[in-house]
C-alpha cells in the first residue's frame, strides 16, 4: 500500500480501517484542478486492501480523465469499501453510515454517488451522514441523460462515417437493454433507426424488441452480426482481441465503462477501420446531469445542452486522430491533458 500510495500521480489518499466491519475505505483524490472531486463509490469483498487502494486509484483517475474530456468543472475522485468477508445487511448499513461519516468530514472535497454494490438504495444510506451525496435530489435516474449523450454521439459518427447525421437509414446493435439501453433504443427507434437489440435476458430483449419493433438477436451472436454501428450498453471488456477480429460495424457507440479489454485494442479496432468513440467521453451525460444539476446549480436545459456538446467534441477528437493516424483514444486522452495543463475554463 505504501508504495501505490507513493507511487501514484494522483493527489492523496484517505484511508480509514474499519474495526467492527473489518473492512478497508479508500477516498482516491485524483486530481482537483478543475473542481472539487467527485465519483461513485464502490463496495465488494476483495482478495486484499491493497487490490481495493488500487482500484480507488485507477478508478479515481479515470474520472478525472471523464471529467477533463468533457471540460466540464469537477475533479476526479473515487470511493473503494474494501470488505474482507460478506456481510448482513444491519451490519452493511452501519458501516456505509460510518463512510457517510467519513465522506462528510471532507467537507466537499470529494462528492460521491452509486457503484457497483452500491445501488441508488445504499447512496440513501450514505446520505444519512452527508450531503456530498449524488442521486437523492433533483436529477433522478442518470440513464436517460447517458443514452441522450449516446445517440447524440451516434449521429456525430454518422456524420463522420456516411456524410449524414441522419441515422434513420441506420442498423444499430444495442448489447443491452437496461437503463440505459432501453431509453436508447426508444430514441434510436423514433429516429427510424434499423434496431437489433441483444441482453443476456432473452426475454427482456424480445418483450423490448416487439415494444419497439426491432430485432432480438442472441446475446452470444452480437460479436458476428452485421450492423452500422454497434452499442455496447451492457458490461465492460468486451471489445478485445477475441472478438475485435469478428465484429461486422462501421463504429462502436455505447455507455458501457472499461470498453476496451486492454489499451491496445483500440488499436486493433483502428486498425480494422472500426470508428471507436471513447467510453470516457460518450458516457459522460449521466455524471453531467447528476454532477450539474446538484451540486452546480445547473438547469436541466443547460445540463441538456452540455450533454449535446459531446457531438462538438467527439467532432474535434476524430479530426485530431485523423490528423494523427492514430485511433479516437489517443486523440480523447491527450484532449483531456491538454484540458488538465490549461486548468478551469
Ligand atoms: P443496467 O444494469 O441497468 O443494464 C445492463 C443490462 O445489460 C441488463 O439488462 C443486463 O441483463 C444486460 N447484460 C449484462 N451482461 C450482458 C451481456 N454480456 N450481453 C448482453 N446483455 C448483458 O446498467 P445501465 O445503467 O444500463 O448501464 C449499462 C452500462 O453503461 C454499464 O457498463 C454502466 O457502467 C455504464 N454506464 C451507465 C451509466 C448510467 O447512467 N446508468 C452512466 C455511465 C456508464
Amino acid at each position: 500500500m505504501e508504495h501505490l500510495i507513493r507511487s501514484w500521480d494522483g493527489e492523496y489518499v484517505v484511508v480509514r480501517y474499519d474495526r467492527e466491519a473489518e473492512a478497508w475505505m479508500f477516498i482516491a483524490i485524483h486530481s482537483t484542478v478543475l473542481g472539487n472531486a467527485s465519483g461513485g463509490s464502490r463496495m465488494q469483498v476483495y482478495d486484499s486492501p491493497t487490490d481495493g487502494l488500487r482500484d480507488a486509484q485507477r478508478l479515481a483517475a479515470g474520472m478525472t480523465y471523464k471529467w477533463a474530456g468533457v471540460d466540464f468543472p469537477q475533479g476526479g475522485g473515487k470511493g473503494v469499501i474494501a470488505l474482507s468477508r460478506a456481510i448482513d445487511e444491519k451490519e452493511r448499513d452501519r458501516l456505509l453510515e460510518r463512510y457517510g461519516q467519513l465522506v462528510e468530514s471532507l467537507r466537499g472535497s470529494f462528492s460521491t454517488g452509486a457503484d457497483l454494490g452500491v445501488g441508488p438504495e445504499l447512496v440513501k444510506v450514505i446520505g444519512r451522514e452527508t450531503t456530498h451525496v449524488f442521486g437523492l435530489r433533483g436529477a433522478g435516474d442518470p440513464g436517460p441523460y447517458t443514452a441522450l449523450g449516446v445517440f447524440t454521439g451516434m449521429e456525430a459518427v454518422a456524420a463522420e462515417l456516411f456524410g449524414t447525421s441522419d441515422l434513420g437509414d441506420r442498423t444499430v446493435l444495442v448489447q443491452g437493454i437496461g437503463n440505459v439501453g432501453v431509453p436508447l433504443c426508444k430514441k434510436l427507434a423514433e429516429a427510424g433507426v434499423r434496431l437489433k437489440i441483444a441482453d443476456i435476458d432473452a426475454d427482456r430483449a424480445k418483450g423490448v424488441a416487439a415494444e419497439l419493433g426491432a430485432e432480438a438477436v442472441e446475446a452470444e451472436a452480437v460479436y458476428a452480426e452485421p450492423c452500422d454501428i454497434f452499442a455496447p450498453c451492457a458490461v465492460g471488456g468486451i471489445l478485445n482481441a477475441y472478438t475485435i477480429p469478428q465484429l461486422r460495424c462501421r463504429a462502436i457507440v455505447g455507455s458501457a465503462n472499461n470498453q476496451l479489454g486492454e489499451p491496445e485494442d483500440a488499436a486493433r479496432l483502428h486498425q480494422r477501420g472500426i470508428l471507436y468513440t471513447p467510453d470516457f467521453i460518450i458516457n459522460s451525460g449521466g455524471a453531467i446531469a447528476l454532477c450539474g444539476m446538484e451540486a452546480l446549480g445547473m438547469s436541466d436545459d443547460y445540463v441538456v445542452r452540455k450533454i449535446l456538446s459531446i457531438r462538438d467534441t467527439l467532432n474535434s477528437i476524430f479530426e485530431e486522430a485523423k490528423q494523427n493516424g492514430e485511433s479516437p483514444l489517443a486523440a480523447a486522452e491527450r484532449r483531456a491533458r491538454r484540458v488538465l495543463e490549461r486548468g478551469p475554463a
